[in-house]
């Protein structure tokens, strides 16, 4: 009678980080959270990106494939491991940072969700002074907070691109600040001064001028809805229509005082 030794099949490594056809093809990989305010297993509400202003409205995120359940519950699940568990997130996402096939690598924090809290960034800065040999970058509508943080320290290997759209937009200096506005298409971009990062989204924060013009998504309705605007430009329609709104109700106030 023979015996034939069997090995037990090692189940293959889940990796935080993932890769979708775009970012493939330029060698990036991604971490990945919820879109804007969302609902959690709980019951609970949390807004993932804070600042978000009209780009909520035309979010690619909130729509197509981001809405199929196994996505939307790998988002909430990489969400809950980094707010609830920062310990633990910190210590996976460094060991796994540290494995050779992200050396020399880019990648890119949150193609949806944004930095919503001081802690969070602490987190991934930490990360990243812990590893060395990676670069990292993103898009952020949260302003004011890196430029509170990021002014005097910032790690070597992050690099990071204002996106218009958010709430706090009018605290970027558009004239050389680097920032990226969503166009209704490439030739608007082009008219409109700023750089098409249609080849590659690295030109996002690599890009010789700090405009970096995006065209919007090829999503009918959302194109649509959006016309002939841009994310800035919408923005700054919105916060006009709000401080006008605010000047009458302080005048109406007044004249009843
Ligand atoms: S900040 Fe980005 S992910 Fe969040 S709502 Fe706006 S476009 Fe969507």
């Amino acid at each position: 009678m023979s015996e034939t030794a069997t090995t037990p099949k090692k189940s293959p490594r889940k990796w935080l980080l993932t890769q979708n056809s775009d970012l493939r093809r330029i060698g990036v990989f991604n971490w990945t959270l919820p879109a804007f305010a969302i609902q959690l297993p709980d019951g609970s509400n949390f807004n993932v990106c804070p600042q978000a202003g009209v780009c909520a409205r035309f979010c690619y995120a909130r729509v197509g494939t981001y809405r199929f359940k196994n996505v939307r519950a790998a988002h909430i699940r990489n969400l809950l491991l980094c707010r609830d568990t920062p310990e633990e997130f910190e210590a996976r996402m460094t060991e796994e940072l540290s494995h050779k096939r992200y050396s020399g690598k880019w990648i890119r924090l949150h193609d949806s969700g944004d930095f919503y809290s001081e802690g969070y960034l602490h987190t991934w800065l930490r990360i990243m002074k812990n590893s060395p040999g990676v670069r990292f970058y993103c898009y952020t509508k949260e302003i004011r907070l890196f430029k509170r943080v990021l002014a005097e320290s910032a790690p070597d290997n992050f690099l990071w691109c204002y996106s218009l759209g958010g709430k706090e937009d009018k605290y970027i200096d558009l004239t050389k600040e680097r920032h990226a506005d969503v166009f209704p298409d490439v030739e608007a971009l082009i008219a409109g001064g700023y750089t098409d990062q249609t080849e590659s989204d690295l030109l996002s924060v690599l890009s010789e001028s700090p405009l970096v013009g995006i065209p919007a998504n090829r999503i009918p309705y959302l194109l649509k809805k959006q016309g002939k605007g841009t994310f800035g430009s919408l923005q700054r329609e919105r916060d006009e229509k709000l401080a006008a709104k605010k000047s009458a109700r302080s005048q109406e106030l007044a004249l009843v005082h």
